[in-house]
């Protein structure tokens, strides 16, 4: 499932609750501007540079945008409902009891400085326990059950060509790290990462006390299992991770680790995926070459980093100095109650959404925003028709996907039921857990069984959307059916432009490299004819090039294969929300607002959603692993390739918003 940063309603998706940040009369952040620059120069600059001169990042933040500060509004609506629930009462609801209790839990820091280590204890124990390899897969097994990550992940999902069904998944993980590029990258800055990351092992290894434990057996075995995994733009492409096989294959791919053992505690299947076969093999080499003690020592670690944020400070402050402050430049952690509201989102965040919900998203607003979302699929059936570049019969196959497109707006229809989740006041590791074994036991109950198509994959609070390829649908929480995504104050010109393009953004997701791979059912099947393919690749190495021209930080440049699902569905959603305000205005001739023109108000709106300052290291990590370009190339590599932004900002040829060349798909 891809997620990207998208938006919501136009007609008035709004939440009542919030008021309207802007305080022109279009919606336009005149604040946020500087004039000092041409739009034509940089026109990134010129909408956000007010905003970015003012807006710097807060020390507990290592990137600072729209979408956070909406975020950080979500918070404190989220901590006012914990705190209510949190206080006992006898009328609370079960939904009540569960999320203050949790809460409640969280925010004990007296409680969980006095349990210590003993929440991990059990675990430790029966790590130092095993007796020989053959110990392994159940240990490994146990801890999968609990949480804890370690080797590869076990799970379910719709089987990839056959959609309706769910199967089980065996697939790469197992590393500290963000990415396996961290341990085979040979430049200084990473060597240096390498050995800081060793040292945090050594130092959270060293504070259980005891015996002591080698960190350099868990460089060993992830530096292993690094190599053998696939890197982030081989996983773009569906049919690298399509490997379905028997349990009795899977096997016989890694003698060493038993999976007929690991399979017992889940109903058996005749055939699962193994999206990495390799990466079995290789994990299979690094089990066979280890040490039981290396190997001990790498599961040890698993189960620290797994659990750092549930244990007492000290170990809470060691993993924050490594993966916030070195891996992010994040000066401080976020005070107690913003971790706890994330982390009852995290456990809970169906019984928290609910209570969102009911406090901040109106009755009419799936309406109005389901009117938005007609549009914008009207915008897209129409810009199938007109592509030139490709032939009937595929045109005919994408507009039959795009009319099995389904949309979910808001919150699930149904909640989840958590009433088998025990939520006790003062046990904190005790509910996190209980609440991941209860996600991870829902998961692994679906292989087998017909795919729910209503089931969300993020939060009502989060401000994000995402678009689904086996289920073919786009879902737009309503954590960011708000300003300044969806402003209802604000004019349908710059509405268009900052939800609207989110809106077709999510769309044109279902038609960019990987999407285009799967058909309306969602299955993957290759419905192209080759000349269509081969032009669409033409296409799409085009905004490669252009991506790959842009950089983040001196020195380092976004890759081109990685982004490039992003920067189409950018430069895709912005075409389609355009061609919807051309139609607006064929009905209702909109007039100069703020001293723009609609169409000027409409990139506007667009611009500034995308707002945003980060840190030097919080760069370098997205460049590294985020298939999103950051927010100056999101706005300026998009309007660029844009004949309407020409035409309305009068900008000529050879300024740096008029490229020689323009880049086109959607
Ligand atoms: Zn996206």
């Amino acid at each position: 499932m891809r997620s990207y940063l998208v938006g919501a309603s136009i007609l008035g998706v709004a939440l009542t609750a919030l008021a309207a940040d802007a305080p022109s009369t279009s919606g336009i952040d005149l604040k946020a501007m500087d004039t000092s620059i041409a739009p034509c120069e940089n026109f990134y600059q010129y909408a956000c540079g007010g905003w970015k001169k003012a807006n710097p990042i807060p020390a507990d933040q290592s990137r600072w945008g729209r979408f956070q500060e909406l975020k950080e509004r979500n918070l404190e609506m989220e901590r006012t409902i914990l705190e209510k629930a949190s206080h006992p009462s006898a009328n609370r609801t079960e939904v009540e009891q569960k999320i203050g209790d949790y809460y409640a839990s969280c925010m004990d820091e007296k409680g969980i400085e006095a349990a210590g280590l003993r929440p991990i204890r059990r675990m430790l124990d029966a790590i130092a326990g095993l007796q020989s390899k053959k110990d392994l897969t159940a240990e490994v097994s146990r801890l999968h059950e609990d949480g804890v990550d370690a080797f590869f992940g076990f799970f379910a999902r719709p089987d990839q060509k056959d959609s309706a069904i769910e199967i089980a998944n065996v697939g790469q993980g197992g590393l500290g790290l963000p990415d396996r590029d961290y341990y085979l990258k040979t430049e200084p800055r990473f060597a240096e990462l390498r050995k800081q990351y060793e040292e945090t092992v050594g130092k959270m290894l060293g504070m259980l006390g005891g015996r002591g434990y080698d960190a350099a057996a868990v460089m060993r075995i992830e530096t292993a299992l690094a190599k053998a995994s696939l890197d982030r733009v081989a996983l773009r492409n569906p049919d690298n991770t399509y490997h379905k096989m028997t349990v009795a294959e899977l096997e016989a791919l890694s003698p060493e680790f038993d999976f007929h053992q690991y399979l017992a505690r889940v109903p058996k299947f005749g055939s699962l995926n193994v999206s990495e076969p390799d990466f079995v093999k290789g994990m299979n080499a690094v089990i066979a070459a280890s040490s039981l003690e290396d190997l001990k020592t790498y599961l040890v670690w698993h189960v620290l980093a797994s659990y750092a944020e549930l244990l007492p400070k000290a170990y809470r402050d060691a993993a924050f100095a490594f993966y916030g402050k070195t891996l992010r430049g994040q000066k401080e952690q976020q005070v107690r109650w913003k971790q706890c509201v994330n982390a009852t989102d995290d456990a809970l965040g169906d019984a928290l959404g609910e209570k969102f919900v009911e406090a901040a998203f109106s009755g009419t607003s799936k309406q109005r925003a389901l009117a938005l979302v007609g549009e914008i699929e009207k915008s897209m059936a129409k810009d199938i028709e007109e592509a030139h570049w490709m032939t009937s019969a595929t045109k005919d196959q994408a507009l039959t996907k795009l009319h099995r497109v389904t949309n979910k707006i808001g919150y699930p229809d149904k909640w989840k039921n958590y009433s088998s989740v025990k939520i006790e006041r003062g046990d904190y590791f005790g509910n996190s857990v209980r609440a991941a074994k209860f996600e991870i036991r829902r998961n692994l109950a679906k292989i087998g069984k017909a795919t729910d198509k209503s089931e969300w994959g993020m939060t009502p609070p989060t401000v994000n959307a995402y678009y689904s390829p086996p289920m073919n649908n786009i879902n737009f929480p309503a954590g960011i059916l708000q300003p300044p995504f969806y402003n209802p104050k604000a004019d349908d010109a710059v509405n268009l432009g900052a939800i609207g393009v989110v809106i077709g953004h999510e769309l044109t997701h279902g038609f960019d490299d990987q999407g285009r791979r799967f058909d309306g059912k969602g299955n993957l099947r290759d419905w192209w004819t080759a000349a269509d393919a081969k032009a669409f690749e033409e296409r799409a190495e085009c905004f490669v090039k252009e991506y790959e021209g842009f950089s983040p930080v001196p020195g380092v440049h976004l890759n081109g294969k990685l982004t490039l699902g992003e920067n189409a569905a950018d430069n895709g959603g912005i075409h389609l929300a355009y061609m919807a305000l051309l139609r607006a205005l064929e009905k209702q001739m909109l007039t100069k607002a703020d001293g723009f023109t609609p169409q000027q108000r409409f990139f506007l709106g667009f611009a500034q959603i995308w707002c945003e300052n980060s840190t030097e290291e919080s760069a370098r990590l997205r460049a590294m692993t985020d298939p999103h370009s950051p927010g100056e190339f999101r706005v300026n590599g998009v309007v660029r390739n844009m004949r309407a932004f020409r035409e309305a900002f009068s900008c000529k040829a050879g300024e740096p918003m008029v490229p020689a060349n323009s880049c086109r798909i959607w």
